[in-house]
Protein backbone atom coordinates (compact mmCIF):
# COMPACT_ATOMS: atom_id res chain seq x y z
CA UNK A 1 0.00 0.00 0.00
CA UNK A 2 1.05 3.43 -0.65
CA UNK A 3 1.20 6.72 1.61
CA UNK A 4 -1.41 8.77 0.83
CA UNK A 5 -0.27 11.52 -1.35
CA UNK A 6 -0.43 14.37 0.16
CA UNK A 7 -2.60 17.11 -0.81
CA UNK A 8 -0.93 19.92 -3.77
CA UNK A 9 -1.22 23.03 -1.18
CA UNK A 10 0.60 20.95 1.39
CA UNK A 11 3.51 19.67 -1.00
CA UNK A 12 4.21 23.31 -2.56
CA UNK A 13 3.66 25.12 1.04
CA UNK A 14 7.34 26.92 1.45
CA UNK A 15 9.60 26.09 4.59
CA UNK A 16 10.61 29.20 5.97
CA UNK A 17 14.16 28.51 4.31
CA UNK A 18 12.65 28.26 1.32
CA UNK A 19 10.49 32.13 1.55
CA UNK A 20 14.03 33.41 2.57
CA UNK A 21 15.80 31.95 -0.54
CA UNK A 22 12.76 33.67 -2.69
CA UNK A 23 13.27 37.09 -0.74
CA UNK A 24 16.82 37.08 -1.45
CA UNK A 25 16.91 35.49 -4.76
CA UNK A 26 18.86 32.64 -4.46
CA UNK A 27 17.44 30.00 -5.91
CA UNK A 28 15.65 27.84 -3.39
CA UNK A 29 17.22 23.73 -3.75
CA UNK A 30 13.78 21.78 -4.14
CA UNK A 31 13.33 21.76 -8.32
CA UNK A 32 9.82 22.31 -8.09
CA UNK A 33 10.66 25.51 -6.39
CA UNK A 34 13.00 26.77 -8.47
CA UNK A 35 12.66 30.31 -8.99
CA UNK A 36 14.16 31.87 -12.33
CA UNK A 37 14.94 35.13 -11.00
CA UNK A 38 16.80 36.39 -14.30
CA UNK A 39 19.36 37.08 -12.11
CA UNK A 40 22.92 36.47 -13.01
CA UNK A 41 25.39 35.01 -10.10
CA UNK A 42 26.70 38.09 -10.14
CA UNK A 43 23.92 40.15 -10.08
CA UNK A 44 22.43 38.30 -6.65
CA UNK A 45 25.84 39.13 -5.18
CA UNK A 46 25.70 42.78 -5.59
CA UNK A 47 22.08 43.30 -4.57
CA UNK A 48 20.80 46.28 -2.79
CA UNK A 49 17.65 45.51 -1.17
CA UNK A 50 16.16 48.40 0.53
CA UNK A 51 16.66 51.03 -2.53
CA UNK A 52 13.43 53.24 -2.20
CA UNK A 53 11.73 55.24 -4.87
CA UNK A 54 9.46 58.13 -4.81
CA UNK A 55 6.46 58.22 -7.37
CA UNK A 56 4.54 61.48 -8.24
CA UNK A 57 2.15 61.98 -10.90
CA UNK A 58 -0.34 64.87 -10.99
CA UNK A 59 -1.90 65.21 -14.71
CA UNK A 60 -4.14 62.57 -16.90
CA UNK A 61 -4.45 59.38 -14.96
CA UNK A 62 -2.18 59.26 -12.70
CA UNK A 63 -3.17 56.43 -11.13
CA UNK A 64 -2.86 54.69 -14.01
CA UNK A 65 0.48 56.21 -14.72
CA UNK A 66 1.93 54.91 -11.51
CA UNK A 67 0.73 51.47 -11.87
CA UNK A 68 2.20 51.14 -15.25
CA UNK A 69 5.16 52.72 -13.56
CA UNK A 70 5.21 49.98 -10.98
CA UNK A 71 5.19 47.34 -13.75
CA UNK A 72 8.22 48.89 -15.64
CA UNK A 73 10.40 49.06 -12.56
CA UNK A 74 9.45 45.36 -11.57
CA UNK A 75 10.24 44.61 -15.50
CA UNK A 76 14.04 46.94 -14.92
CA UNK A 77 16.65 43.97 -15.64
CA UNK A 78 18.55 42.52 -12.19
CA UNK A 79 15.25 44.77 -10.13
CA UNK A 80 12.20 43.06 -8.24
CA UNK A 81 9.95 45.43 -6.77
CA UNK A 82 9.49 44.49 -2.66
CA UNK A 83 7.17 46.46 -1.41
CA UNK A 84 4.48 49.26 -2.69
CA UNK A 85 2.61 51.36 -0.45
CA UNK A 86 -0.93 52.73 -0.39
CA UNK A 87 -1.58 55.50 -3.10
CA UNK A 88 -1.70 58.88 -1.76
CA UNK A 89 -3.49 62.35 -2.99
CA UNK A 90 -1.44 65.14 -2.01
CA UNK A 91 -1.50 69.14 -2.32
CA UNK A 92 0.97 70.55 -4.57
CA UNK A 93 4.01 71.30 -2.65
CA UNK A 94 6.52 73.69 -4.32
CA UNK A 95 4.61 73.06 -7.82
CA UNK A 96 0.56 73.70 -8.77
CA UNK A 97 -1.72 72.07 -10.32
CA UNK A 98 -4.45 69.23 -9.25
CA UNK A 99 -3.76 67.08 -6.70
CA UNK A 100 -0.79 64.75 -7.07
CA UNK A 101 -1.17 61.19 -6.32
CA UNK A 102 1.98 59.66 -4.68
CA UNK A 103 3.37 56.25 -3.29
CA UNK A 104 6.58 54.60 -2.31
CA UNK A 105 8.07 51.44 -3.37
CA UNK A 106 10.71 49.39 -1.88
CA UNK A 107 12.81 47.78 -4.57
CA UNK A 108 16.07 45.65 -4.85
CA UNK A 109 18.43 45.94 -7.67
CA UNK A 110 22.10 45.16 -8.73
CA UNK A 111 21.30 48.22 -11.21
CA UNK A 112 24.18 51.03 -9.40
CA UNK A 113 22.62 54.02 -8.58
CA UNK A 114 23.64 55.91 -11.51
CA UNK A 115 22.20 53.64 -13.99
CA UNK A 116 19.04 53.22 -12.09
CA UNK A 117 18.51 57.18 -12.33
CA UNK A 118 18.61 57.26 -15.91
CA UNK A 119 16.14 53.81 -15.94
CA UNK A 120 13.89 55.93 -14.34
CA UNK A 121 14.14 58.71 -16.43
CA UNK A 122 13.67 56.64 -19.33
CA UNK A 123 10.30 55.18 -17.66
CA UNK A 124 9.19 58.95 -17.20
CA UNK A 125 9.83 60.33 -20.38
CA UNK A 126 7.97 56.86 -21.95
CA UNK A 127 5.02 58.14 -19.62
CA UNK A 128 4.83 61.27 -21.48
CA UNK A 129 7.45 63.45 -18.92
CA UNK A 130 7.65 67.14 -20.45
CA UNK A 131 9.99 69.63 -18.30
CA UNK A 132 8.75 73.00 -19.49
CA UNK A 133 10.12 74.34 -16.37
CA UNK A 134 11.17 73.75 -12.59
CA UNK A 135 8.68 71.74 -10.42
CA UNK A 136 5.87 72.34 -13.44
CA UNK A 137 3.26 70.08 -13.11
CA UNK A 138 3.93 66.23 -14.10
CA UNK A 139 2.74 63.46 -15.82
CA UNK A 140 5.40 61.09 -13.74
CA UNK A 141 8.21 61.70 -10.93
CA UNK A 142 10.44 59.19 -9.98
CA UNK A 143 13.12 60.26 -7.46
CA UNK A 144 15.37 57.98 -5.70
CA UNK A 145 14.86 58.51 -1.98
CA UNK A 146 17.17 55.81 -0.42
CA UNK A 147 20.02 53.56 -2.28
CA UNK A 148 20.79 51.40 0.84
CA UNK A 149 23.12 53.10 2.91
CA UNK A 150 24.37 54.95 0.19
CA UNK A 151 25.45 58.47 0.02
CA UNK A 152 26.08 60.31 -3.25
CA UNK A 153 26.40 63.75 -3.86
CA UNK A 154 27.26 64.15 -7.43
CA UNK A 155 25.85 67.04 -9.71
CA UNK A 156 23.22 64.82 -11.08
CA UNK A 157 22.01 62.70 -8.12
CA UNK A 158 21.75 63.21 -4.32
CA UNK A 159 21.01 60.30 -2.02
CA UNK A 160 19.47 60.25 0.35
CA UNK A 161 16.82 62.64 -1.50
CA UNK A 162 17.98 65.96 -0.05
CA UNK A 163 14.73 67.41 0.20
CA UNK A 164 12.36 64.21 1.08
CA UNK A 165 12.34 65.05 5.36
CA UNK A 166 10.96 68.33 3.87
CA UNK A 167 7.76 66.07 2.12
CA UNK A 168 4.74 63.96 3.83
CA UNK A 169 4.12 63.01 0.61
CA UNK A 170 7.14 60.79 1.14
CA UNK A 171 7.64 60.37 4.47
CA UNK A 172 3.63 59.09 4.33
CA UNK A 173 4.19 56.56 1.87
CA UNK A 174 7.74 55.42 3.27
CA UNK A 175 6.39 55.24 6.77
CA UNK A 176 3.59 52.86 5.68
CA UNK A 177 6.04 50.12 3.81
CA UNK A 178 9.67 51.08 6.40
CA UNK A 179 8.60 52.63 9.86
CA UNK A 180 12.05 52.34 10.84
CA UNK A 181 13.10 54.78 8.34
CA UNK A 182 10.90 57.70 9.62
CA UNK A 183 10.79 58.85 13.15
CA UNK A 184 7.58 60.37 14.53
CA UNK A 185 9.68 63.93 15.17
CA UNK A 186 10.17 64.09 10.82
CA UNK A 187 5.80 63.25 10.57
CA UNK A 188 5.67 65.64 12.94
CA UNK A 189 7.78 68.44 11.06
CA UNK A 190 5.36 67.94 8.02
CA UNK A 191 1.86 67.56 9.48
CA UNK A 192 0.70 70.86 8.30
CA UNK A 193 0.92 69.39 4.79
CA UNK A 194 -2.26 68.07 2.95
CA UNK A 195 -2.53 64.50 2.70
CA UNK A 196 -5.16 61.48 2.41
CA UNK A 197 -4.23 57.62 2.27
CA UNK A 198 -6.77 56.74 -0.45
CA UNK A 199 -8.36 52.71 0.36
CA UNK A 200 -9.85 50.75 -2.11
CA UNK A 201 -7.46 52.10 -4.99
CA UNK A 202 -4.46 49.84 -5.73
CA UNK A 203 -1.27 50.39 -6.61
CA UNK A 204 -0.02 47.08 -7.96
P1 LIG B 1 12.19 67.08 -9.15
O1 LIG B 1 13.25 67.68 -8.24
O2 LIG B 1 10.91 67.81 -9.07
O3 LIG B 1 12.06 65.61 -8.96
P2 LIG B 1 13.09 66.42 -11.82
O4 LIG B 1 12.37 65.13 -11.71
O5 LIG B 1 12.95 67.21 -13.07
O6 LIG B 1 12.70 67.38 -10.63
O7 LIG B 1 14.62 66.13 -11.54
C1 LIG B 1 15.58 67.11 -11.69
C2 LIG B 1 16.94 66.44 -11.54
O8 LIG B 1 17.12 66.00 -10.22
C3 LIG B 1 17.17 65.21 -12.38
O9 LIG B 1 17.60 65.51 -13.66
C4 LIG B 1 18.23 64.46 -11.58
O10 LIG B 1 19.50 64.55 -12.20
C5 LIG B 1 18.28 65.21 -10.26
N1 LIG B 1 18.35 64.36 -9.08
C6 LIG B 1 19.23 64.54 -8.08
N2 LIG B 1 19.09 63.63 -7.12
C7 LIG B 1 18.06 62.84 -7.51
C8 LIG B 1 17.43 61.70 -6.91
N3 LIG B 1 17.83 61.21 -5.72
N4 LIG B 1 16.40 61.11 -7.58
C9 LIG B 1 15.99 61.62 -8.77
N5 LIG B 1 16.55 62.69 -9.38
C10 LIG B 1 17.58 63.30 -8.76
MG1 LIG C 1 12.33 63.88 -10.05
Amino acid sequence: KHPPIPPRSAAVAASPMQRARRRTGLVAQHPALTLDTGMTDFARRVLVEDVFVALGANLGDAAQTLRQAVAAVGRLPHTRVRKASSLYRTAPVDSSGPDYLNAVLQIETALPAPVLLQALQEIETAAGRERPYRNAPRTLDLDILLYGSGQIDSPHLQVPHPRMAQRAFVLEPLAEIAPERVSPAQREAVADQRIERLVGVLLS
